[in-house]
Order: structure tokens, then sequence, then C-alpha cells
């Protein structure tokens, strides 16, 4: 109805969905996949799964075609906004596997870039133009990962309080020098779906300041842990790693959706992600929530978990 579109106009939580192909290694062991017992018609899902139909509405559905600049399109006017002074906050959420990492970084150059290497090359082009006006700009970067609801800052590994180093970049270039060095700190653990699955939420954060309006925007984008439940016959480290990952999702989940509501005094103490992320999710946020999700069979309960923490916050 009307009435319900004003509302849903209202809500300052954007939701897209991702579907990632078929990887080449699956492709030929891969049960029904997309579209068969999957659809979507404009911005509704639609999932069979074990005798049931499912739907889920989002505010952008991209399917397994979509490229990564046809993505950075779609969000290129939200990061430049930080030029003027907005704070945004980009998640990436689902189960290990299901993209999150190629989404938000992929390569550091050419059709696979992700959003952190086209959202740098995009701030510093939009830079270089208001220079010739006479404006200017400080880029500082910062990159931290939160692993067993314990933070690590990737610039500094000595530093453990909360007082994150952050470093002034000129150049697109010289930043992704600095995500280089900094992924490789990254904790990863084996698992059964991807050996270089990460176990830990990455946070990139871009502060822009502009020396002559005195504005500071910034751009948060987080890659968050896997959000799959462990087989139960996984290692008590993993099973101890899923715990803490299971609980800052769920936190999170929670403070977005009181966010969302227009809630006052909202805890961010629940957990160290949350915690991190207050300053980050105040009122003038522009928040944008990606979920990945894989196609095959197997991973339907696990798409489905995804799209419950999305319904969830909206
Ligand atoms: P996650 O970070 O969620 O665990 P990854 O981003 O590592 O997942 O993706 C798993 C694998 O799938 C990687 O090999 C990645 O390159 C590939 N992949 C993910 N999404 C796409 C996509 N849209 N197009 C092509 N390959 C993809
Ligand atoms: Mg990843």
């Amino acid at each position: 109805t009307m009435h319900n579109q004003i509302m849903e106009l209202k809500k300052s939580i954007r939701v897209f969905c991702r579907v990632r192909p078929l990887l080449q290694t699956e492709h030929k062991q891969a049960r029904i996949t997309f579209p068969e017992t999957w659809g979507y018609i404009g911005r509704c899902v639609c999932l069979a799964h074990s005798e049931s139909e499912y739907s889920f509405t989002c505010d952008r559905v991209f399917d397994h075609t979509a490229s990564q600049e046809t993505i950075f399109n779609e969000i290129s006017e939200l990061v430049q906004s930080a030029l003027d002074g907005h704070k945004v906050c980009i998640f990436a959420y689902g189960q290990t596997g299901s993209g999150k990492t190629y989404t938000m970084i992929g390569e550091r150059e050419g059709d696979d870039m992700g959003i952190i290497p086209r959202t740098l090359a995009k701030i510093f082009e939009t830079i270089e133009i208001r220079q010739s006006y006479g404006s200017n700009h400080t880029v500082m970067i910062s990159m931290f990962e939160v692993y067993n609801d314990k933070v690590q800052d990737l610039l500094s590994p000595l530093a453990h309080n909360d007082d994150l180093q952050y470093v002034v970049v000129k150049t697109a270039t010289e930043a992704l020098g600095y995500l280089e060095k900094s992924l490789k700190k990254r904790s990863v653990a084996r698992t059964k779906l991807n050996d270089r699955s990460s176990r830990s939420h990455f946070i990139f954060k871009l502060s822009i300041c502009s020396t002559d309006k005195m504005l500071e925007g910034v751009v948060n984008i987080i890659d968050l842990a896997g959000s799959e439940r462990p087989d139960s016959d996984a290692s008590r480290d993993l099973q101890e790693e899923a715990k803490a990952i299971n609980l800052s999702l769920l936190d999170l989940g929670i403070v977005l959706s009181k966010m969302e509501n227009g809630e006052n005094n909202i805890s961010f103490r629940g957990s160290t992600l949350s915690q991190i992320l207050e300053r980050s999710l105040g009122k003038d946020f522009k928040t944008l929530m990606l979920l990945n999700v894989a196609s095959e069979e197997k991973f339907a309960s696990e798409t489905l978990a995804t799209f419950d923490f999305a319904s969830r916050i909206k």
C-alpha cells in the first residue's frame, strides 16, 4: 500500500542482496541452483527450502551476473557523500564463501576490484577535481579487526588500546599499500568451506577532512566474519570462535534495529564490535547492509538465516 511505501522510504538502513555465481570448482557437483529453486522479482527474493517457500524483500537484488562495477555504481554516490561531511557505514553480511571479501575488497586493480579499491579511486579522483577549484581535503585511513571479541589494530599491531592508529594518505595507491599489509595480518583459520575464510570482522575506516569547510566525513567498510553455524564436529577452538562471532552479529542486529526504530539511549556495550562502531552508527549515519548469499541448494538454510538477520533490522 501507499502507506507502507512511505514507511519504507523513511528507513535509514538500506539492504542490498548479492547472489554470487557458482564457483568453477562447484559447477559439476552443485545441485539445483539459481534460478530453479530460487528467483527474484524486483526487490523480492523467493526461495524454496524443505518443502516451504520463503520470500524476502530488500532495497535491491544483484543476481549472479552483476559485476563489481555494477555494485559500485549503485553506492558511488553514497561513499562520495563523505566528501561533504556525511558518515557512511557499509557492511557485508553472509556465510563464509558467499562473496563478502570479494565484494568489499576483491582485487586491487581491474574488473574484480571491490568496494574499497573503487572507493579510494573515486574519492581521490573527486578530491583532485575539487582541488582545481581551491578546495582542500585530508584523507586518513585506519584498519582493524575484531577477532574473538578483541580488537587488533592492523596498522599498528602493538597497540591493543582503543586509540586506533590512522595514517594520512595522499593517493589511492598509497592507501592500497596499507590495505595489503593489513590484510596479511588478518586472522584466518581453516574451515571446511573455505580454507582462507575469515573468522574476524574487518573494519576499514576512511576519514576525510575538508580543511576549508571544517567538515569531517567518514566511510566505514566492514567485512563481517562468516555468519554460519559451525558443524557439531568442529574443533573446540572453532566452536569458541563461532560463539564470539554469533554473539557480536546478534548484538549488531539488535543495535541496528534499535537505530532503525529511532530509539534513543542505545547501548553499544553488548560486544566489542558494537562498541567500535558506536561513533560510526550515529543518527546522521547512512548505513548499507550488503547481504551476500550463495545460490547452491545446500546453502539454503544459511541463506535463510542471512535474510532472517536482515528482516530483524528492517
Ligand atoms: P567470503 O568472504 O564471504 O568468505 P569470498 O569473497 O572469499 O567469500 O568468496 C568465495 C569465493 O568465491 C572466492 O574465490 C571469490 O573470488 C569467489 N566469488 C565470490 N563472489 C564472486 C562473484 N560475484 N564473482 C566471481 N567470483 C566470486
Ligand atoms: Mg572473507
